[in-house]
């Protein structure tokens, strides 16, 4: 295509709305803009971008034996009240009534919808194994949507659904869907790790997310640097301490530490190490109050305590909660003489001795506090963040943290909407039976967004040869007939060889059309200019590495052939 024919709005200054480099490049190279907070409109060349990125996932998608269907944006509250969904899922699913006051929301994900269909149109175990994928806008109402397509509120997803007669069905379905995700990014081009995951909102017992190592990441990831073991921080094991702490006890004496609230300040003030105080957080878990305890050199996650209690979402309790329940302003809360609240504590505190906790009492602690003395825990699991340099819960090495970009996530989902919903099949002793799920979603403008934060430089977007919006950028640099004449001849015989060309024909100077070249990223470009043609070569330049050949204009189309290959 040429230039002239497409709007491609590129700007020279950096957008100041934009916080990370692929939220600025896209919005600097023309491909998309925004509408509303959150919500963009994609431009001829981001939408190409897209559609290559929709392509590989659909080849890959039918290649593992899903089908493709299109479930509507709109869906009716009755099928999110039967999972439970229509109270739990919160704000980020959008609702609103239509003329005749019936309840909807715009679908974040497609799980009743496809149940509901499957329920009615599937019967027998014969038609199973089945999954079902779309590629289709979703809508959630993110409290904190940014970096563009990276967290928007209506964004591209493919979603899949799968159904089979057993577990041991479903895990083969799980595997291929894994399988089929590592092929997806490996085509798009992206160094990517699959990990370990909570499975949220979604549920289900199993799960996988497929992670872009890269630092504008919202997602922490830990590995072991010996053995397999990947997860996201949320989920990430943490192994209880295997040493013991043999000193005798000392009696629990109060001090008083005025003002000193943080860790940082009673440990200072007390010229202690923060491993020796244990602080206790207090949390409101649906109607119940919790306080929990977690040694002071540690992080709460507040994943694991959500799912040790049983409950989607744990919140810090407010200031009035903590001083009603202490008696003491916030700071001061510790497990010593505590009613009202159950007690739980990470592993890490189990065997601690002679610690440093709050005394309930304003600017005071407790110096030499012992459990089952001072203060007995109700229950012990694991409930902080993983650190780096803590063991492997594999067995092997220790771990090492990174920021990731989820740009996929499968689950293994068991019977929870089945079940919900009544999903059955008759089996082969014309016994109804529940299907067993699996759902996989990938984000594709994500998608996009991580190609980029992983493959650019200070000039632009080096975008990776499959999913690039055009193969070659072809950059005639004078207006001579020779020159347009040359250009179209070469326009032509790369458009019949199977590349993907832009030719830049607007009248502009020479550094307008290199410098749009390098922001929009075109793996390859072709400089056509008149002192070139007079030695019978046109240059061809490898955005990546900014090499340069010197090519006769019959050769460039076997030449970039072979570079192609090799890219
Ligand atoms: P996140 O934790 O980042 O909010 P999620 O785990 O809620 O995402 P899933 O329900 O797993 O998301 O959705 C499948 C995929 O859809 C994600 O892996 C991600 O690539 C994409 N996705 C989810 N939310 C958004 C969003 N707000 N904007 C763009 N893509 C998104
Ligand atoms: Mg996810």
């Amino acid at each position: 295509m040429k230039t002239s024919q497409l709007l491609i709005p590129t700007l020279r200054e950096d957008p100041g709305e934009a916080e990370t480099v692929s939220h600025r490049l896209m919005l600097r190279a023309g491909l998309i803009r925004k509408t509303a907070a959150g919500i963009y409109t994609y431009l001829p060349l981001g939408l190409r971008i897209i559609r290559k990125i929709e392509q590989i996932i659909r080849e890959e998608m039918n290649r593992a034996g899903a089908q493709e269907l299109l479930m509507p944006i709109a869906s009716p509250a009755e099928l999110w009240k039967e999972t439970g969904r229509w109270e739990h899922y919160g704000k980020e699913l959008l609702r609103f009534k239509d003329r005749h006051e019936r309840d909807f929301c715009l679908g974040p994900t497609h799980e009743e919808v496809i149940t509901d269909l499957f329920r009615r149109e599937v019967r027998s175990y014969r038609q199973l194994p089945l999954n079902f994928y779309q590629i289709q806008t979703k809508f959630r109402d993110e409290i904190r949507p940014r970096f563009g397509l990276m967290r928007g509120r209506e964004f591209i997803m493919k979603d899949a659904y799968s159904f089979d007669n057993d577990e041991a069905g479903a895990r083969v379905s799980y595997q291929k869907m894994y399988d089929a995700y590592t092929r997806i990014f490996t085509r798009c081009g992206l160094t990517f790790r699959a990990v370990e995951a909570d499975t949220g909102l979604i549920g289900g017992d199993v799960s996988h997310e497929f992670m872009v190592l890269a630092e504008t990441g919202e997602a922490t990831v830990v590995y072991s640097d010996q053995d397999s073991y990947a997860a996201n921080i949320e989920r990430a094991e943490v192994l209880p301490p295997s040493d013991v702490d043999d000193t005798p006890l000392r009696p629990l004496t109060p001090v008083t530490t005025p003002q000193c609230r943080t860790v940082d300040e009673v440990t200072g003030f007390l010229n202690i190490p923060p491993r020796q105080l244990v602080k206790t957080l207090v949390y409101k878990a649906n109607s119940d109050t919790v306080a929990v305890l977690i040694r002071g050199d540690h992080e709460l996650n507040e994943v694991k305590l959500a799912r040790l209690l049983r409950v989607t979402e744990v919140q810090l309790a407010d200031p009035e909660s903590v001083s009603r329940l202490t008696g003491a302003p916030v700071g001061f809360a510790g497990p010593v003489n505590l009613p009202g609240a159950r007690l739980v504590a990470d592993h890490a505190v189990k065997g601690m001795k002679n610690v440093v906790v709050g005394a309930n009492r304003a600017d005071t602690h407790y110096v030499d506090a012992n459990q089952d003395r001072d203060f007995t825990i109700d229950q012990f699991a694991d409930l902080r963040n993983a650190q780096a340099g803590d063991p492997s819960p594999r067995g092997a090495g220790s771990l090492t943290l990174a920021k990731g970009i989820e740009v996929g996530q499968v689950f293994l989902l068991g019977t929870k909407y089945s079940k919900s919903m009544t999903a059955t099949i008759l089996d082969d002793q014309g016994k109804e039976r529940l299907a067993v799920m699996g759902c996989y979603g990938i984000g594709v403008g994500r998608t996009a967004a991580a190609a980029i934060e992983q493959n650019h430089d200070d000039k632009g977007i080096i975008w990776p040869l499959p999913i690039a919006p055009f193969h070659v950028h072809l950059l005639p640099v004078s207006q001579s007939v020779k020159t347009t004449e040359a250009t179209a001849r070469l326009y032509e015989e790369l458009l019949a060889g199977g590349f993907e060309v832009l030719w830049d024909d607007r009248d502009d100077r020479a550094g307008v059309k290199f410098n749009d070249a390098d922001l929009i990223g075109a793996p390859f470009q072709v400089i056509v200019g008149d002192k070139g043609l007079a030695d019978g070569v046109v240059e061809v330049k490898v955005r990546r590495n900014g090499s340069k050949s010197r090519i006769a204009p019959p050769d460039v189309l076997s030449h970039l052939r072979k570079i192609s290959a090799e890219s």
